[in-house]
């Protein structure tokens, strides 16, 4: 597994779960949406009612789930969680919304990938709250309707433009998550590095803050890397020098890129003259899954600015190539 990944890997779970902010005061960065969100809470509390459904969308890691287990804290109900891929029949769903408890969190993760005939089948549930259920087959199958609770839905996406629009138009809370800047990233390392107990100075968190390509899931992982190299071969503390001969040694760059990002950038600059090139004809090249490069890997070296996205294709900018230490082509540079 990339160390850098966005995405959460096995190992990574009993340690977020440690590291997770519970309350809305302690979520680092993201200001707009906390603000936003921070009113509807208010508001609905105040009325006694359940929150209204959010959607949560931005690249994997930034803290959709985080803020999902936040909503359910602060209203102060429980917190139910499943993902898309996870529901497959119909009664797979009904299981779930017949058991919702008044004004609970239902946490959905990866919505886009939930089967379309069970979003429609979600659409009324989230408008009435009410599901109707077909009960046997032939001419005997008879459908009545069941009564469900006042729920907040919560979904996260990294894909919100494949959302069909009946499904986006259910939501009344929209929450757009960032990449952090690296000012918040090492609030979230120090703040981490106390709940681990690992003393830390400002320029060591500062030094893994820079190299976490904006994500906290990745900050927390390089954290948790250069703290074991810290205990092995320093003296359990962390300052610059040991952040960087950690990170060097794990070959995550000043960037926070790793072999693979800079592969992308080298097989389009080398075998496809800068680009603009396809993104199936790269991930082919990469042998990569597109799913994966247009998610995962692309939108965090968009977001700095070493590669574009065009109608033609992906495009390595001048920031790219100076990172390799290419020279650009001339006509490109105009
Ligand atoms: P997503 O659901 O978007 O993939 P998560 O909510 O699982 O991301 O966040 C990954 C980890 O990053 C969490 O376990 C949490 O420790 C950390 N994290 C995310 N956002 C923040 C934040 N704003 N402040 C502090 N830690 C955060």
């Amino acid at each position: 597994d990339r160390v850098v990944s966005a995405v959460r890997v096995d190992d990574d779970e009993a340690f977020e779960l440690k590291l997770r902010p519970t309350r809305l005061s302690e979520f680092i960065g993201q200001t707009k949406a906390k603000e936003q969100l921070a009113i509807a809470l208010e508001a609905a509390k105040a009325r006694g009612e359940a929150l209204d459904h959010v959607l949560l969308f931005g690249p994997p890691g930034l803290g959709k789930t985080t803020l999902a287990t936040i909503i359910a804290n602060e209203m102060g109900v429980g917190f139910q969680q499943t993902a898309g891929p996870a529901l497959q029949i119909q009664g797979d769903l009904t299981a779930i919304l017949s058991n919702i408890k008044d004004k609970q969190v239902l946490f959905l993760d990866e919505v886009h990938r939930l089967q379309p005939v069970l979003q429609e089948k979600l659409y009324t549930a989230l408008e009435d709250y009410t599901l109707d259920i077909m009960i046997g087959q032939g001419p005997s199958a008879r459908t009545f309707v069941l009564d469900i609770k006042p729920f907040t839905f919560v979904a996260a996406t990294t894909r919100p433009g494949l959302l069909s629009s009946p499904m986006r138009a259910r939501f009344g809370i929209l929450l757009r998550l960032e990449f952090y800047t690296e000012d918040e990233l090492r609030f979230v390392v120090e703040r981490s590095a106390e709940v681990l107990q690992v003393p830390i100075d400002r320029d060591g968190a500062a030094e893994i803050a820079i190299r976490s390509r904006g994500t906290p899931r990745i900050a927390n992982r390089l954290l948790r890397r250069v703290r074991d190299y810290a205990q092995v071969r320093g003296n359990g503390s962390i300052d610059r020098p040991t952040a960087i001969a950690a990170l060097e040694m794990l070959e995550v760059d000043a960037h926070g890129f790793d072999e693979l990002d800079r592969r992308l950038l080298r097989t389009i600059i080398e075998k496809y003259d800068g680009g603009p090139v396809g993104l199936n004809t790269l991930a082919a090249a990469l042998a990569e899954e597109q799913d994966a490069l247009e998610e995962v890997y692309e939108p965090f070296l968009i977001q700095i600015g070493f590669l574009d996205r065009t109608p033609r294709g992906r495009v390595a900018t001048k920031l790219a190539y100076e990172h390799l230490g290419i020279e650009m082509p001339r006509r490109y540079s105009l």
